[in-house]
């Protein structure tokens, strides 16, 4: 959509009342904002990764505004609040980062902080335990940042039209190319294939974007302000996992951070968003009473607690700048019907 018209209904919206909208839309509904890096410009132009970075004055926008006009909520108290009360006269939002990158300690923490907002940050707690693991989008950002020669990529035993992408890009590396290529034929790989290719791409001294260590998140479970929710252990996209070893993953990285951090994990985010078909069965086993998706949407009392709806912060924008009416308008569910289930 247009950042004009987002411009245009944000001012309508507003000028009718988000508490008024909102209410009609049944009393008890929160957004869950979905996070996943805070960073500077530089990072964010230079970035094949853009899609999962929002640039941190625009975030400081977002965080002033939500302090002053919306209710937040840690996650389980939004939850818990659609059940009993469900009365607000501001819209409930909860915060969400995924992921577990040091960013979010060095970037978006300290504007939390200042405007007293409470979020989730959930982690995938290989990630935190071996430092030369990689997330295969970062790998590939590395790989081909590196500007590397075409003999160095081996292709044997991967899909003709795979290999082709790649030498495609080795030959012409820009952040929009390799962007598309970690959406598009990197994401359709079978995920044996997809592991094996990644493998082979991410040896040292290719570095990766730095993530959180476990003294970091037990400093900001110390603060009051952060509670972590499990993402896995290796991230693993669950519709391609059976039953018995994505229990393992959620049992592990739910047990890790408990470990670390001496409190109770209570909820788990899918990692890339994808819902297996056991995924009630495997919760319920794991012990997570909450679990949210990349469903876009807001959430309410009847909510399936193990299906929440997110909203992809960057949604919330009006082109690439900060519009509070529009984002008022999309926190409040005034416009639901626009978005309709698009997946963030
Ligand atoms: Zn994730």
């Amino acid at each position: 959509m247009k950042a004009m018209l987002k411009r245009i209904l944000g001012k309508g919206c507003a000028s009718l009342g988000f508490a008024r909208l909102a209410d009609r839309l049944g009393p008890g509904r929160f957004t869950v904002l979905m996070f996943h890096r805070i960073v500077d410009g530089p990072t964010l132009r230079a970035s094949a990764n853009a899609p999962l970075m929002l640039e941190e004055g625009l975030f400081r926008d977002m965080a002033e505004t939500l302090a002053s006009e919306c209710r937040c909520l840690p996650l389980t108290e939004a939850m818990a609040w659609a059940g009993t009360d469900g009365a607000s006269v501001r819209p409930v939002v909860a915060l969400t980062f995924d992921d577990g990158y040091g960013d979010f300690r060095d970037k978006a923490f300290p504007i939390l902080r200042r405007f007293g907002l409470p979020a989730t940050m959930y982690l995938p707690t290989g990630f935190l335990d071996e430092e030369d693991r990689f997330f295969w989008w970062d790998a590939v950002e590395a790989f081909f940042s590196s500007r590397p020669e075409k003999g160095r990529f081996d292709a044997a035993g991967l899909p003709a039209a795979f290999a082709d992408a790649v030498f495609a890009l080795a030959v012409d590396p820009g952040p929009d190319k390799v962007e598309a290529f970690i959406r598009g034929p990197l994401r359709r790989l079978a995920p044996r294939d997809r592991a094996r290719f990644v493998d082979r791409l991410a040896p040292p001294p290719v570095r990766r974007p730095a993530m959180l260590d476990w003294d970091a998140v037990r400093e900001l479970a110390a603060t009051g302000l952060v509670e972590f929710g499990a993402h896995g252990v290796t991230h693993p996209l669950l519709d391609e996992v059976d039953l018995e070893p994505a229990l393992q993953e959620v049992a592990t990285s739910k047990r890790r951070i408990e470990e670390e951090t001496g409190r109770t994990v209570t909820s788990f985010a899918y990692p890339s968003g994808c819902v297996p078909p056991y995924h009630r069965q495997m919760l319920a086993r794991a012990g997570i009473g909450l679990a949210v998706t990349t469903r876009f949407g807001g959430n309410g009392a009847a909510t399936d607690p193990l299906l929440l709806r997110r909203v992809d912060a960057r949604l919330c924008l009006a082109g690439e700048t900060f519009d509070p009416s529009y984002f008022l308008a999309v926190c409040s569910g005034c416009l639901d019907w626009l978005h309709g289930t698009k997946e963030a």
